[in-house]
C-alpha cells in the first residue's frame, strides 16, 4: 500500500487524471510477483491498461526491486453504490453512474443525429419540446407519415432524452405489434395484471406503428383503457403512424379520436439540401472518403426517403470498403442502378419524348443528344429535357446519359432554365404543353 502511496506521489499525474483514474482505486492484496487492485469499472481497467500500465510497473520495480504486475478486481456494484452514497459530497465526478442505454431503443436514434430539414422542422422541434416537458404540453403527440421518413427515428430520440435526462422517469417504448401480441400472450397466459401494470405504470408511453393495430379490435380497446388511465395521471405518450388518422380502416373512432387529441405532426420527404445534409451526417462517423460528387449524385437520384438514401450509401460505402478503390460517379452509377427509382410502367420514353421534340422544333436527333451549343439546339434540348423530367419517372443521371453522357447537374440546370423562362414568357408553356399532349396520345 505504501507503494502505491509513493507511486502516486511520484507520478507526474495532472489533478485530473489523478481524479479519473487513481483516486478510485483501492489496495487489495498482494502476492510475490503480483498486486492487485480494486477498480471501479472497466472502462478504467482499460484506460489504465493502456495508459499508465507501463509506467506503473516500472516505477513499482524501481521502488521494490522486484518485478511485479498489476492485477485489477473491478468492485462489486452494490458496494460501490454504498461508497457513492456515503461519499458523495468528497469526488462527485468520479462518481457519476456510468450511462446505461434503454434496453428497448437504439442508442443512435438521438436528436443530435437527426439532421432537421424544412420537411421535419415542425415535427423534430415538437418532439424536442416533449423531451424537455413530458406530459405538460403537447400530449398525445402522434408523428404521421410515409415509410422512412424518420417516425421512428424522431419518436426513440424523445424516449433517449429522457432516458438520459430524467433516469427517474419510466419510458416504455414498444412497436404496436408487440404490443400486440404482448396483450394476446397476456390473455393466454393469464397475465393480464401483468400487462396491464407494464404500461400503466409507464411515464413515458411511446407507441411505434399505431396502423399495425387496425383490425385488432381488443388490443385497441385494451390501448384505449390504457390510454385513459395515463392521460388522467398527465403521463406523456406519443403515437406514431404511416397515414393521417383519418384514413385508418377498422379502427374504434373513440381510440382515433384520442391519437389526435393532442397535437399531430406530419413529415415529409426531404429535399434535395436536406438528403445531402443526411448523407454528410451518416458518414460523419465513417472512416471513407466519398467524394462531393458521389453524394450529390445519391442526393439528386434517391428521393423517396431516408431509409432508400442510407441504403444507397451503405452500398457505395461497402464497395469502397471492399475495393479500396476510390468511388467514381461511373462506378456509382452503376453500383446504384437498383436504387434510383425505375421508370414506371409506360410506352413513354426518352428516346421517344427526344425523337418527338427534335421533329417539332425540325432539329436531327443527333444534334439534340449531341455537343452542339447554338441556341437553335439548345433550346430544344432543355425543353425536351424539361418534359422528360415532368413525365416521366427517370433520374437526371439517367436523363444525362441519354443525352450524350451529360452530367446530372447539367439536366438540373438545363430543367431549371426552362422552368424560369416559363415564368417570365407566357409562350412556353403551350408549347410545353401542346408537345406532352402529341406524346401522350401517340
Ligand atoms: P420511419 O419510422 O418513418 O419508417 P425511420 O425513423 O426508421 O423511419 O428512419 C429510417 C432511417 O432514416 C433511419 O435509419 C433514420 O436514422 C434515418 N433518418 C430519418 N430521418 C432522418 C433525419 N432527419 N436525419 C438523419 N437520419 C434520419
Ligand atoms: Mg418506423
Amino acid at each position: 500500500e505504501e507503494t502505491i502511496k509513493q507511486l502516486r506521489e511520484e507520478n507526474e499525474l495532472s489533478d485530473q487524471e489523478y481524479n479519473m483514474y487513481f483516486q478510485s482505486i483501492h489496495y487489495i492484496e498482494s502476492t510475490r510477483d503480483k498486486i492487485i487492485l480494486s477498480i471501479p469499472s472497466r472502462f478504467i481497467q482499460s484506460q489504465l491498461k493502456q495508459r499508465y500500465n507501463a509506467i506503473i510497473e516500472t516505477r513499482l520495480f524501481e521502488l521494490s526491486g522486484i518485478e511485479l504486475t498489476l492485477d485489477f478486481e473491478i468492485e462489486n456494484r452494490k458496494k460501490d453504490q454504498e461508497k457513492t452514497q456515503s461519499q458523495e459530497t468528497e469526488s462527485p465526478e468520479i462518481q457519476e453512474k456510468a450511462y446505461e442505454p434503454h434496453p428497448q431503443l437504439r442508442e443512435d436514434y438521438t436528436f443530435d443525429n437527426f439532421v432537421v430539414g424544412n420537411n421535419n422542422s415542425f415535427a423534430a422541434n415538437a418532439s424536442r419540446a416533449i423531451a424537455e416537458n413530458p406530459g405538460s404540453k403537447y400530449n398525445p403527440c402522434l408523428i404521421y407519415g410515409g415509410v422512412g421518413l424518420g417516425k421512428t427515428h424522431l419518436m426513440q430520440s424523445i424516449g433517449n432524452s429522457i432516458h438520459k435526462h430524467k433516469p427517474d422517469m419510466k419510458v416504455v417504448y414498444i412497436p404496436a405489434e408487440t404490443f400486440i401480441n404482448d396483450f394476446i400472450e397476456s390473455i393466454n397466459t393469464k397475465k393480464q395484471t401483468h400487462f396491464k401494470n407494464k404500461y400503466r405504470n409507464a411515464d413515458i408511453l411511446l407507441i411505434d406503428d399505431i396502423h399495425d393495430l387496425q383490425d385488432k379490435k381488443g388490443t385497441q380497446e385494451e390501448l384505449f383503457h390504457t390510454f385513459n388511465a395515463l392521460y388522467d395521471a398527465n403521463k406523456q405518450m406519443v403515437f406514431t403512424c404511416d397515414r393521417p388518422p383519418s384514413e385508418l380502416k377498422n379502427f374504434a373512432d373513440r381510440l382515433k379520436n384520442r391519437f389526435v387529441r393532442g397535437l399531430n405532426v406530419d413529415l415529409h420527404p426531404p429535399n434535395y439540401e436536406t438528403r445531402y445534409a443526411i448523407l454528410r451526417k451518416k458518414l460523419e462517423d465513417r472512416n471513407v472518403a466519398i467524394s462531393e460528387d458521389i453524394l450529390e449524385l445519391i442526393s439528386e437520384n434517391i428521393n423517396t426517403n431516408i431509409r432508400d438514401l442510407e441504403a444507397a450509401l451503405t452500398s457505395i460505402v461497402a464497395y469502397a470498403e471492399l475495393v479500396q478503390k476510390e468511388i467514381t460517379p461511373e462506378i456509382a452509377k452503376q453500383q446504384l442502378k437498383q436504387f434510383f427509382s425505375s421508370p414506371i410502367q409506360t410506352n413513354i420514353t426518352i428516346d421517344k419524348i427526344q425523337k418527338q421534340v427534335s421533329e417539332y422544333f425540325n432539329v436531327t436527333l443527333s444534334d439534340m443528344k449531341g455537343k452542339k451549343r447554338t441556341k437553335q439546339i439548345t433550346f430544344p434540348r432543355q425543353i425536351a429535357m424539361f418534359i422528360i423530367r415532368e413525365i416521366t419517372d427517370y433520374s437526371t443521371t439517367e436523363i444525362g446519359l441519354e443525352f450524350g453522357g451529360r452530367d446530372h447537374t447539367t439536366v438540373m440546370h438545363s430543367c431549371q432554365r426552362i422552368e424560369d423562362r416559363i415564368k417570365t414568357d407566357s409562350t412556353i408553356e403551350p408549347t410545353v404543353q401542346e408537345l406532352i399532349r402529341s406524346i401522350k396520345e401517340t
